[in-house]
C-alpha cells in the first residue's frame, strides 16, 4: 500500500444551499435576488463580441474597478475585485491572516469562514453571540491574528451599528478587520467611510445579492491602497486572469444603473417588512432583519419539520442542524407572490 494520502491536504468543504433542478420550485434558500439584473446587463450580453473570448481578459478589471471607484467615491487603487466575494474573502484570508494567533469570528455566522481557516491552516476561535444574536465588542479585545464578521450578520440578519464596529476596529490596530457586507444594501449603513480613518479595515461586498448577479460571480473589497496592493500581490501569485471579460463589462453596467438598483432593493425591503408582519401573525419570532432574509423560529413547531413540509410543497428555505440554530429557518425574501405562496403553505403546515 502506498501512503501518499499522508501528504494530502484534507478538508471538510463548505456545503452550499441546494440548487434544485425541478421546475415550479419556490427557491428561498440561498439569498438570491428574485429580480433579474439591470436591463443594461442584458444589453451588454446582446452586443458582446464573442471574438473577445479568444484573448485573455484585463487582469485589472479596469472598467469594473473604475465604475466601483466612482460609485463609492474612492480611488481605483483602493478596490480589489474577485470572482464572487467568496474569492475575495478567501484571498483576504490568505493575505492577512498569517499569524500563529487565532482569527476571531462569531459562533453563529457565515459557515465558509471556518472552512477557509481550515484549508489554509489558520488557527481560529469563535466568539459566542449573545442571546439576541448580537456581537459583544469586548470579545474582540484580546490578542488575535485577525477578525472577520458579516454586517448584517448571516444567517441572523442582525445589523450592528457602526459605533460598535468602530470600537472593534479601533481596539485592534495590529490586526486586519474584515467586514463582510454581503447584505448591506438592504437597509444597513456601510462602514466604507471608515477606511479613511483606519488602515486595518477591509470592507467586502458582492453583486450576488443586491445586484441579482450571483451567476456572474463578482465581488469586491475596499480598503486603503496598501491593503489592496498586498491582496493583489497574492492574487497575481496564484491566478492573474480571474474575472472573465463579460463579467467585467456587465458588472460595470450594473453599477452605473443606480435607478434600477434602488428600485429593486427597495422592493425587497418592502416585501421583507410585509413578511415580518405575516410571520409574526403565524407565531414566528426572529431577530430584526436588515438583510434579504429572515431567520425565524416557531414556538410550537420544530423548524426541521417545517423545512421538510415546505420541501414537499416545492418551497425551499435553508435549515441547519447545528447547535444554537437548529430550531430556525432562514427564509430568503422572494417576490411578493412567492412570499404569499410561502405564507399559505405555512398556514397549512401549522394547522396540522
Ligand atoms: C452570499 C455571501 C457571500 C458570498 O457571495 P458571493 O456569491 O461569493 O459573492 C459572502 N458572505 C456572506 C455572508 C454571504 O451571505
Amino acid at each position: 500500500m502506498s501512503n501518499w494520502e499522508n501528504n494530502v491536504r484534507k478538508v471538510v468543504p463548505y456545503t452550499p444551499g441546494e440548487q434544485p433542478k425541478d421546475t415550479g420550485i419556490i427557491k428561498l434558500n440561498t439569498n438570491e435576488n428574485p429580480y433579474p439584473p439591470s436591463p443594461r446587463v442584458r444589453a451588454v450580453m446582446d452586443s458582446f463580441d464573442d471574438a473577445k473570448m479568444r484573448l485573455y481578459p484585463d487582469t485589472n478589471s479596469t472598467v469594473l474597478v473604475d465604475a466601483l471607484a466612482e460609485k463609492y467615491n474612492v480611488k481605483p487603487s483602493q478596490i480589489f475585485v474577485g470572482v464572487g466575494s467568496d474569492d475575495v474573502i478567501s484571498m483576504a484570508f490568505l493575505t492577512f491572516f498569517n499569524s500563529d494567533k487565532p482569527v476571531l469570528f462569531p459562533d453563529v455566522t457565515y459557515s465558509f469562514y471556518d472552512v477557509w481557516a481550515d484549508v489554509y491552516r489558520i488557527p481560529y476561535e469563535t466568539k459566542a453571540l449573545d442571546d439576541d444574536f448580537r456581537i459583544n465588542p469586548d470579545d474582540y479585545k484580546c490578542e488575535n491574528g485577525g477578525i472577520i464578521f458579516p454586517n448584517p450578520n448571516a444567517p441572523t440578519g442582525v445589523f450592528e451599528n457602526l459605533c460598535k464596529i468602530e470600537e472593534i476596529i479601533e481596539a485592534n490596530p495590529a490586526s486586519i478587520v474584515i467586514v463582510d457586507e454581503a447584505y448591506i444594501d438592504f437597509g444597513g449603513t456601510s462602514c466604507i467611510p471608515l477606511i479613511e480613518k483606519y488602515d486595518n479595515l477591509l470592507v467586502v461586498q458582492t453583486f450576488s445579492k443586491s445586484r441579482s448577479m450571483a451567476g456572474m460571480r463578482i465581488g469586491f473589497a475596499i480598503g486603503n491602497e496598501k491593503l489592496i496592493k498586498f491582496m493583489n500581490d497574492v492574487k497575481f501569485s496564484i491566478n492573474s486572469y480571474t474575472m472573465n471579460p463579460l463579467s467585467q463589462l456587465c458588472g460595470a453596467e450594473a453599477v452605473y444603473d443606480d435607478e434600477y438598483f434602488v428600485k429593486t432593493t427597495n422592493d425587497i425591503i418592502e416585501t421583507r417588512e410585509y413578511a415580518k408582519k405575516k410571520l409574526t401573525e403565524l407565531g414566528f419570532t426572529f431577530p430584526d432583519s436588515m438583510s434579504n432574509f429572515i431567520f425565524a423560529s416557531h414556538a410550537e413547531v420544530d423548524a426541521g419539520a417545517i423545512f421538510e413540509e415546505l420541501k414537499k410543497r416545492k418551497i425551499f428555505v435553508r435549515y441547519w442542524n447545528k447547535p444554537r440554530i437548529n430550531n430556525h429557518l432562514r427564509i430568503t425574501i422572494g417576490t411578493k407572490e412567492e412570499m404569499n405562496r410561502l405564507f399559505e403553505a405555512l398556514t397549512e403546515i401549522l394547522e396540522k
